[in-house]
């Protein structure tokens, strides 16, 4: 069995491990997102994309869900010392070595996806692991301080904890950008395609928005998690991103932004189980189901209520 998956960070790394532990036997692909990729301090720092390496790899901070466990922060002490910024995007040492390393293969000319292949190969993530485009996509926000101002997207979510509404979000070189090498193929070749409980828009949303990529999906059997429970999201802000792009925070109204053109089937919470009734979801299949990771187990049992919808729907 072939499955591609589409993948922001922590939501999609966790589901990714209840896949892997679901359906062993599978040929998993995931997407990642690079629209939250940021050069800080002359490195190209890749979040989700690591995420998903150190998460499957079994380097993860378990209680944050990113960054490296075991971390020490002396070069980021060091830094602070000199004043150097930002001071708000915290860099631990172990994480830095990986930063280190993307900018210098980078900086001798290798793509994006071939030094995240390099980069697996320590890691070994079980799953193969391409970056959605080898061109930069950056996801910026519109925000309304004492003016109207473009912010990274980091800067919004991180300094700013996404407290100021945004009044766009854009993904700033998508419309340039082309699918990373093997991404169509792997879209294209898969037996259905899921989408992880992921941020819709800055994560999904953005991998969506390369060129060719959203066509090649609407193409397949598409099966996605909810990521909204009860109206609000599990982790993190969401909600911001949402009202940012014009959509209600509900299981429901996810699936109606991603359409029946697109998706055909979508789980969501028990709570949310009305869902099923909707009638703006006419044309994609609601099953109920308890949504939240807590663990291994019910993480599992979540990716495999995904994989059976699919092959039902396939
Ligand atoms: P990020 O890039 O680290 O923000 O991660 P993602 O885009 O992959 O995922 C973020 C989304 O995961 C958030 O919208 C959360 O609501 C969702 N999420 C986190 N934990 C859970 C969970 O246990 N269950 C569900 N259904 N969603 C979750
Ligand atoms: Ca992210």
């Amino acid at each position: 069995m072939r499955i591609t998956v589409l993948a922001g960070g922590v939501g999609a790394a966790r589901f990714l491990r209840g896949l892997k532990s679901a359906v062993p036997e599978a040929q998993i692909t995931v997407i990642g997102n690079t629209g939250d990729d940021i050069t800080l301090f002359g490195l190209r720092v890749c979040p989700d994309l690591d995420t998903v390496m150190y998460t499957l790899g079994g380097g993860i901070n378990e209680d944050q869900g990113w960054g490296r466990a075991g971390e020490t922060f002396s070069v980021r002490e060091e830094l602070a010392a000199y004043g150097a910024s930002p001071a708000w995007f915290t860099l631990g040492d172990r994480d830095f070595a990986t930063h280190i390393l993307r900018s210098k293969l980078l900086a001798e000319g290798r793509p994006l996806s071939a030094v995240t292949e390099e980069l697996c190969r320590r890691w070994q993530p079980g799953v193969r692991l391409l970056p959605m485009s080898d061109d930069p996509v950056e996801t910026h926000a519109e925000i309304q301080g004492s003016e109207r101002a473009l912010v990274h997207f980091q800067e919004w979510w991180v300094r700013l904890h996404a407290e100021v509404p945004a009044l766009a979000i854009t993904a700033v070189g998508a419309e340039d950008a082309a699918p990373g090498p093997g991404v169509l193929d792997a879209i294209a070749a898969a037996d259905f395609v899921l989408f992880p409980p992921s941020n819709p828009v800055v994560s999904i949303g953005t991998i969506l928005s390369v060129p060719g990529i959203r066509e090649a999906v609407a193409a397949r059997t598409v099966v996605g998690v909810s990521p909204i429970i009860g109206g609000a999201p599990v982790r993190g802000m969401a909600d911001a991103c949402l009202t940012a792009i014009g959509v209600e925070t509900s299981a429901s109204a996810v699936a109606a932004h991603y359409g029946s053109g697109l998706i055909s089937g979508w789980l969501v919470d028990d709570q949310d189980k009305a869902a099923a009734d909707d009638p703006a979801l006419g044309g994609i299949v609601v099953r109920a189901l308890p949504l939240y990771m807590r663990d291994l187990a019910t993480t599992t049992a979540i990716a495999r209520a995904a994989v059976d919808l699919a092959k039902e729907l396939a």
